[in-house]
């Protein structure tokens, strides 16, 4: 699809710092040959933002973790509205809880076929078809307060937020918050079974549930 399928991260306070933000993208030079190498050119003017996955923000320890961030394969074609509203808000605020002394278990991925940019209209692909511009973006993210073992840690109160957004330009709200569901939602669409490393008994609580928490 010329995307990942999912980013997975641990984020804490830990792994934010003020590195500078680099200018560019590079390509994946360590894809397998016969893979189509997206470049950064591949989504110019095509009304989607070179949407990060792992955010920039959450590797500025180093000048080496933020450039890593910017390798196209940590890219997916995003509506610039998705990206630079209620995703980018969604970003901070986990921001805001690795601050507060919260370290989080993060998946991202694209899914689906066909985003609306700021070009408008419904585009399916771009780079001459081989980037797939997804019709959603999805988020899940567990929390847990800073700490060790944590698979051990995580019980059936632990909060987990997943978010399920329209990759649109238009006709969206700035509040992450409208955007949750459950993991379970995700899990359906998808196919993937997150959190697999904790007993399913647990699984079956804290993915079955729409997070009502706070959102900034
Ligand atoms: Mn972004
Ligand atoms: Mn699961």
């Amino acid at each position: 699809k010329g995307t990942p399928n999912w980013v997975s991260w641990h984020l804490s306070s830990a792994r934010v710092g003020d590195a500078p933000r680099p200018s560019y993208f590079n390509t994946d030079v360590t894809l397998p040959s016969g893979w189509y190498r997206v470049s950064t050119s591949d989504y110019t003017n095509t009304g989607f933002d070179r949407g990060h996955l792992c955010p920039a923000s959450d590797r500025d320890f180093t000048d080496a973790e933020i450039k890593n961030t910017f390798i196209m394969t940590n890219v997916m074609p995003q509506a610039p509205y998705n990206n630079q509203q209620p995703w980018r808000l969604l970003e901070e605020y986990c921001r805001t809880l690795a601050d507060a002394g919260d370290e989080m278990y993060i998946i991202a991925g694209p899914y689906g076929l066909g985003g609306s940019g700021s070009n408008g209209g419904v585009t399916t692909t771009i780079a001459n078809g081989n980037v797939t511009v997804p019709s959603y973006t999805w988020k899940v993210i567990l929390v847990l307060p800073n700490g060790d073992n944590d698979v051990a840690r995580v019980n059936v109160n632990t909060r987990v937020i997943a978010v399920w957004v329209p990759n649109t330009h238009t006709g969206l709200t700035t509040d992450w918050s409208q955007y949750r569901t459950s993991v379970d939602y995700i899990e359906s669409q998808t196919g993937y079974d997150f959190f697999s490393n904790v007993p399913k008994a647990i699984q079956a609580v804290i993915e079955a549930k729409t997070d009502t928490g706070p959102s900034h």
